[in-house]
């Protein structure tokens, strides 16, 4: 496994559309070992492909204390209710903002073994999942503030809080 380097603001990898995978082979499973190798050294919760630079429907996820989930094109198939969160990316390092997402999500994709999900999840991981599942279609959560009031900058001092980074 490797870590790999982490895109950011203005790389153009970040606002491509990402492709559509058809065949789940080896390299695309060395991507999802080095993609979550790369997701536990940065202290993140979640990171898209288009991240570490490669423009493929791929998204690593994790809660902590919950088990790592991986999933190959996925696509959001509903949205329950709207709730305000405050978000920051890997890609926009030292930045904060306050957007709205659902508050609930319902997700299907593939699994690193080719079997399709499909999940329903709430909170955070429902959060992380919107927020991954925009950048494989080139949107990032600044994309969604209201106006720029709603970004704020986070000093070094507050790095503990990179944990919060999607
Ligand atoms: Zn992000």
């Amino acid at each position: 496994m490797a870590i790999l380097p982490i895109q950011t603001i203005p790389a153009p990898v970040l606002r491509q559309k990402a492709k559509h995978i058809i065949t789940i082979d080896a390299s695309i499973l060395k991507l999802i070992a080095d993609m979550t190798e790369t997701l536990h050294a940065s202290y993140g919760v979640g990171l898209a492909a288009p991240q570490v630079g490669i423009s493929l429907k791929i998204v690593v996820i994790h809660i902590p204390e919950e088990e790592v989930i991986a999933l190959i094109n996925p696509q959001i198939v509903r949205k329950r209710g709207e709730r305000k969160v405050i978000e920051g990316c890997l890609s926009i390092p030292g930045y904060r903002g306050e957007i709205k997402r659902s508050t609930a999500v319902t997700v299907k994709g593939l699994d690193p073994g080719g079997k399709e999900v499909r999940l329903k999840a709430e909170g955070l991981l429902s959060q992380a999942l919107e927020h991954e599942i925009d950048h494989l279609s080139g949107i990032l959560y600044v994309d969604h503030l209201e106006n720029s009031d709603k970004l704020y900058p986070v000093s070094p001092e507050d790095e503990e809080s990179q944990e919060d980074d999607l």
